[in-house]
């Protein structure tokens, strides 16, 4: 039996053939052509008005955080659990990351808990869709009007996810996404701010060049301290084929979660990624949490994986319990959950054999 790795992107030929057209063709005045093509058609997807292709996540956040002008002494508040790639900009900006707790059922940001943590210094509230779970969209949105704060949408894992008829990263004042090689849709590296709001828009397509502003007639004038996080037009390329099959990348990663459902349904005290009343859970990465009554921990679940050569990770660790932030145990479910739970296999080209044998390791732990 061979190792079943964790994730792993779907290429076929046409990224091929359209990564080999960018290199081969993609330069001088068709320097662009793919990162445009790249960048229209993730917004027509998504249903916004506009999208700046990135090359990262990370740095699609960090722009968009900037253009907000979240800076010295602000504070943003995100759920504890999260990558520590959405809290990272809002340290480089000199921002004060807020962690608060988790909805058990979602794993997603609490939407009281986040109201209940908003100061005089709040700028921002972050909606991070966890593994393709989806936010309390209309909870989040409507603190955002109560108090007058900007709700952002970090849709890195949420590509396919839907909140009652929206697409995740649609909702927001922005929203970000990452093309990582372990997402949904990869680039290999990449990401993309997506928007709304046309001034926003433009604030952050001119940091985005280095602070040259569209308008701007001088050459290598710089209106404002900028970003360097563009996206390639070869990496671009390999989006725009990856694009054309999001359909067919969404539904596998769905099937592939429903898949786990089929084999588990009859566990007690096992809890899957769930799906969103009148919507769409994208199914990112399927996610095992087992009841504390079941006494399954984390670490039992490691060795079992490993003992059957499958590449299982652990859930996100509250980023308070990092040594760069102060702890925040009172968020007891984002302290608790990753005690007993694991992130499952995923990737396109999974077989039903593949399957069997992760739902078969999830069973014995738990007997
Ligand atoms: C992957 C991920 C990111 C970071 O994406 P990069 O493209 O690596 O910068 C940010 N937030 C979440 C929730 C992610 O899963």
């Amino acid at each position: 039996m061979s190792r079943i790795l964790y994730t792993k992107p779907s290429i076929t030929e046409l990224e091929v053939a359209y990564a080999t057209d960018a290199a081969a063709t993609g330069w001088g005045a068709k320097c662009y052509d793919y990162i445009l093509k790249f960048e229209a058609g993730f917004a027509e997807h998504l249903e916004v008005r506009h999208a700046i292709a990135t090359s990262s996540c990370t740095g699609a956040m960090h722009m968009g955080l900037a253009a907000l002008g979240i800076g010295t002494g602000d504070e943003v508040i995100l759920a504890d659990t999260n990558w520590i790639a959405t809290a990272a900009p809002i340290v480089h900006l000199g921002a004060k990351p807020v962690f608060v707790d988790i909805n058990p059922e979602t794993w997603c940001i609490d939407p009281a808990a986040a109201e209940a943590a908003i100061t005089p210094r709040t700028r921002a509230i972050v909606a991070t869709h966890i593994y393709g779970n989806l936010c309390n969209m209309d909870a989040l949105l409507a603190i955002g009007n109560r108090h007058g704060l900007p709700v952002i949408e970090d849709a890195a894992e949420a590509l396919g996810s839907v909140w009652r008829g929206q697409r995740a990263g649609s909702m927001g004042r922005f929203s970000t996404f990452s093309f990582h090689g372990t997402k949904t849709l990869t680039t290999g590296e990449g990401g993309m701010f997506a928007t709304n709001d046309p001034d926003l828009y433009e604030t952050v397509l001119t940091l985005s060049n280095h602070g040259r502003s569209r308008g701007q007639s001088r050459q290598f004038w710089a209106d404002m301290i900028g970003f360097k996080y563009k996206m390639s037009n070869i990496q671009a390329a390999i989006g725009c084929a990856q694009l054309e099959r999001i359909d067919a990348l969404v539904d596998r990663k769905r099937a592939i979660l429903g898949g786990y459902r089929d084999r588990l349904d009859d566990l007690e005290g096992l809890q899957l990624n769930p799906e969103p009343p009148d919507g769409a859970n994208g199914a990112w990465m399927p996610t095992a949490v087992f009841a504390p009554t079941t006494g399954v921990t984390r670490e039992a679940l490691q060795a079992a994986f490993q003992a059957a050569d499958i590449d299982a990770r652990v859930f996100f660790w509250p980023l308070s319990s990092l040594d760069m932030f102060e702890d925040r145990r009172e968020n007891i479910h984002a302290w608790d959950i990753p005690g007993r739970a694991i992130n499952l296999p995923s990737y396109h080209d999974m077989t039903e054999d593949d399957l069997d044998r992760v739902a078969v390791v999830l069973r014995d732990t738990l007997v």
